[in-house]
Formats: C-alpha cells, structure tokens, sequence
C-alpha cells in the first residue's frame, strides 16, 4: 500500500453508507482520482469542512494496487471554497464545469496542465467573479485543448492556408474550419475573424488576463455554443445547455 501525498482540489464529494463520504479529487501529479473519507459525515470528523467542493487542500491517501477507491487519511485546507459557494451562479456554473471535467478526463491520468489551468481559473473567479462568463468559456476551451478534441484553428482544415485576420470561415462537421474559398455552400453557421482570434488568444493568455479582453456578449455567447455542440458531442450529453438550466434550477 502507497501513501500519495499531493495538493488538490476538491470536485465533488457525496454520502456513501454509514458515516462516510466519496470525495472526488483533481490531484496535481495523479489526475482525478476517487477517495473514501471514513467519518466524514460525523460532526466531528479530521476533516471538517475541506470536503467541500471547489475547496483546495493538501491530501494523503493510501492506494492499493488492485482498488481504484484511495483511502483518504489527512487533509489541510490551502484555500476555502467560501468565496466562490457564495454565489450560487458561481456555484451552478462550476457545477457544470467539474461535470464536463469528470466526464471528459480519465480516472487516475497525470496531467498537471489540467490542474493548473482549473486552479488558474478558480483564482481568476475569486479575483473577478463578474468574469465569470469568460473564465468559464476558458475553462471549456482548455478542457477540450487538452482532451484532445479542439481542432486546429489557424488554418482551413482543406488547404491548410492560414486564416486571416479579417477572414469569415465555416465550421465543419467535425468543428474543423473551412476557408471562404473552399466552402462549397454559402451560409452554415460561421465563426468571424475576431471570435476565432478569441480563441487562440485563450491559448496565450492566462484566464485572469483572458477575462480583461474586451470581448462582446455575443461573441461570447457565439463560442460557448460552439464549445458545448463540441462537448455534448464527446460525453454524450444531449444537451448542455438544457443540462446547465437543469443546474439552475435545480439549486433555486
Ligand atoms: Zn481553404
């Protein structure tokens, strides 16, 4: 049995039988990983309130080989999640967000790009909770970024010229980019030069500075769709969108 000791941020925890919890982890070195906090429904549980979603703490646990559940032994809260659960907009669309992030990344795979950005994203939120619309179309960018189902966006994906600066392009079937020169029917939903610049300036920027660009609502608006067709696509969800105002709703 290994003893892991990582800082992490809590996803998602929820009632197991008896006096226990399931916690569920973003680590920074082991990925997402599921741990068994024994006691922690108890009032007086070692783990007090760091069990809380969106709460970043440091973490050990013990691993066995052959479970996938890691015991939890120890946390230490870095920073409390208070901020950020008290907005229940902030809450809903994190809500949303660790979903996709559950949904889209493996069980147990390292990716420390992954924890950085979503840390990088919930300090951009506590620094500038009215961005949070921008943060959020971030985090979806990224997470698809890193999942592997973003396709290039610099170029036409038929002629693999570059796209311009002032140049309209189609979005394919696959969310691929297709030049006005080899888009073979006119209309289909389009991206503008300026919302594709949106784009890979998130690739550059970090989401703090990201969410201090001038962006239009409609741009944003326009991205977030084109975001969550590509999301649905690969989680199965049906609708998104239809899944977020569930989340509204649900927590009114
Ligand atoms: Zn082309």
């Amino acid at each position: 049995m290994a003893v892991v000791e990582t800082e992490c941020i809590v996803l998602r925890s929820y009632d197991l039988a008896d006096a226990d919890k399931i916690a569920v982890l973003l680590t920074a070195d082991h990925g997402v990983v599921r741990a068994v906090a024994k006691g922690a429904k108890r009032l007086k549980s070692k783990f007090g309130s760091g069990l809380e979603p969106l709460t970043r703490v440091n973490a050990a646990y013990f691993k066995k080989e052959t479970r996938e559940l890691v015991d939890l032994d120890k946390i230490e809260v870095i920073e409390s999640a208070f901020s950020l659960v008290s907005s229940p907009e902030i809450l809903t669309r994190f809500a949303y967000l660790i979903d996709i992030l559950i949904s889209l990344v493996p069980a147990e795979l390292p990716d420390p790009a992954l924890y950085r950005m979503t840390n990088a994203c919930l300090g951009a939120v506590r620094n500038r909770p009215d961005s949070i619309e921008a943060i959020s179309l971030y985090f979806e960018a990224w997470l698809l970024r890193l999942a592997g189902l973003f396709p290039t966006w610099d170029a036409c994906s038929i002629c693999k010229v570059q796209l311009g600066s002032d140049q309209a392009s189609q979005i394919g079937a696959e969310f691929q980019l297709i030049c006005e020169r080899c888009r073979k029917s006119s209309g289909g939903d389009m991206v503008t030069a300026k919302q594709r610049d949106v784009v890979l300036r998130s690739r550059k920027l970090s989401p703090e500075a990201f969410a201090l660009e001038p962006i239009p609502d409609e741009s944003l608006k326009k991205l977030s769709s084109i975001f969550r067709r590509m999301i649905g696509r690969a989680t199965g969800f049906e609708n998104v969108d239809r899944a977020l105002q569930a989340g509204v709703q649900g927590r009114r």
